[in-house]
């Protein structure tokens, strides 16, 4: 019934369903369960639940729900699962599909978070994992095999702004029958066409641009109904990582201005990103809408867009790089990303402060890098900002 709305009007009202009040804001149902009319309607409900009905809130709850219609819409999925965190479903998605003797290929520049259910929890169980460079489809070709269960990455990485290819890596893994698994947090449902190029379950951290806010931390799968409701959501339901109601609530209201937010901080980045290349105490400036970004062509075919994040390199060093941290103004030093406040990361000393100095080499994590999550903030003034930091740098 809504499958002719663009994004725009399905950020506002997909997936809203009103009580018997008729309220215009979506309600937060913040009740643990539900009652029953009687005892037959809640034996026949345990036995199927229809679609507007609910039993316990950690199977799900109608502020969840809400919420799951809408980003299933925006991402082009059929079905989605609220989980209470980002990593609940990257953690969701990877450990409900997967069982001892498997085997996943996966990029190797992850979220810290993410490596370690790859590296540390699935191994404890059996399944084997090959990491392979993302950006190079020969070791995807290589890797892959006919046994493999699912491919995992994030498709820009953390924090040198790599792309990788869904559209080719999609291709190799089907081949071979494997599930292509993406976290999609730095591309934004905004500009993700994931589902298109052949991703079959995406992921994301909706505690990033979907909050766009720094309140809360929520996350969601996303793939087939087959896929969300067969495999995703009894591995949920039964082990605790749904998406509280009020979380719910906050990232409804999130959605609403997904678009205009994501908009409006890629164009602020693709100004800055401007500003700042060819700066002479910087000897790198990294955004994929840089014709200059050694992936333009590929950022601009899979996401029409550079995105919101700028990273560059203090040439001087650690010591230079705090003295710019500490001199802005506006841009806040912290570690979360696509919040309406700009925020800056010193990489190396905190988000991948644990990395061996080989590890943080091979992944360009340097000493005087710095990662830029661009806000809302006027571009005019977040540019004058970063200029006096660098004279102080
Ligand atoms: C933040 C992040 C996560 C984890 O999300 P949380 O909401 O913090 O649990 C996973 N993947 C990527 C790429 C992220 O940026």
């Amino acid at each position: 019934m809504t499958k002719d709305w663009n994004r725009r009007t399905k950020l506002v009202h997909q997936g809203s369903r009103r009580s018997q009040y008729g309220e215009m804001a979506e309600a937060i149902f913040l009740t643990q369960g539900f009652a029953y009319d009687s005892a037959e309607q809640a034996e026949a409900r345990f036995i199927k639940a229809d679609e507007d009905e609910f039993i316990y809130a950690r199977y799900g709850n109608p502020t969840t729900r809400m919420f799951e219609e809408r980003i299933a819409a925006i991402e082009g999925t059929e079905d989605a699962f609220a989980t209470a965190s980002g990593m609940a479903a990257v953690n969701g998605a990877l450990t409900s599909l997967l069982r001892a003797g498997d085997h996943v290929v996966s990029s190797r520049a992850l979220f810290g978070s993410c490596l370690y259910i790859l590296e540390e929890v699935l191994t404890r169980y059996g399944v084997k994992v090959t990491f392979v460079d993302g950006t190079d489809l020969d070791q995807w070709r290589a890797a892959v095999t006919p046994g493999t269960k699912a491919v995992f990455f994030e498709s820009m990485s953390n924090p040198t702004l790599e792309i990788i290819d869904i559209e080719a890596v999609s291709k190799i893994a089907h081949a071979e029958g494997a599930l292509v698994i993406v976290d999609n947090v730095f591309t934004t449902p905004v500009f993700s066409r994931a589902v298109d190029q052949g991703a079959d379950v995406i992921v994301y951290s909706t505690t990033k641009h979907i909050d766009g806010q720094g309140r809360a931390l929520g996350g969601v799968i996303c793939g087939t109904t087959e896929f969300i409701r067969k495999t995703v959501e009894p591995y949920m339901k039964h082990t605790g990582g749904s998406m509280s109601p009020f979380t719910a609530w906050i990232m409804l209201n999130g959605m609403v201005t997904l678009d205009l937010r994501c908009r409006a901080m890629a164009e602020g980045a693709e100004r800055i990103a401007a500003a700042l290349e060819g700066h002479p105490k910087l000897s790198k400036v990294i955004y994929p809408g840089l014709a200059s970004h050694p992936q333009a062509d590929l950022a601009e075919r899979q996401m029409g867009s550079g995105g919101t994040l700028v990273t560059f390199d203090i040439a001087a060093g650690k010591e230079a790089a705090f003295r710019f941290m500490n001199a802005l103004e506006i841009a806040k030093i912290s570690n979360n990303l696509g919040d309406a406040k700009t925020i800056a990361t010193h990489p190396a000393t905190t988000t991948h402060q644990r990395l061996p100095a080989d590890q943080k080499e091979k992944l360009g994590i340097t000493p005087g890098l710095i990662r830029l999550s661009v806000g809302l903030e006027d571009a005019d003034d977040l540019i004058a900002d970063l200029m006096q930091a660098l004279d102080q740098a």
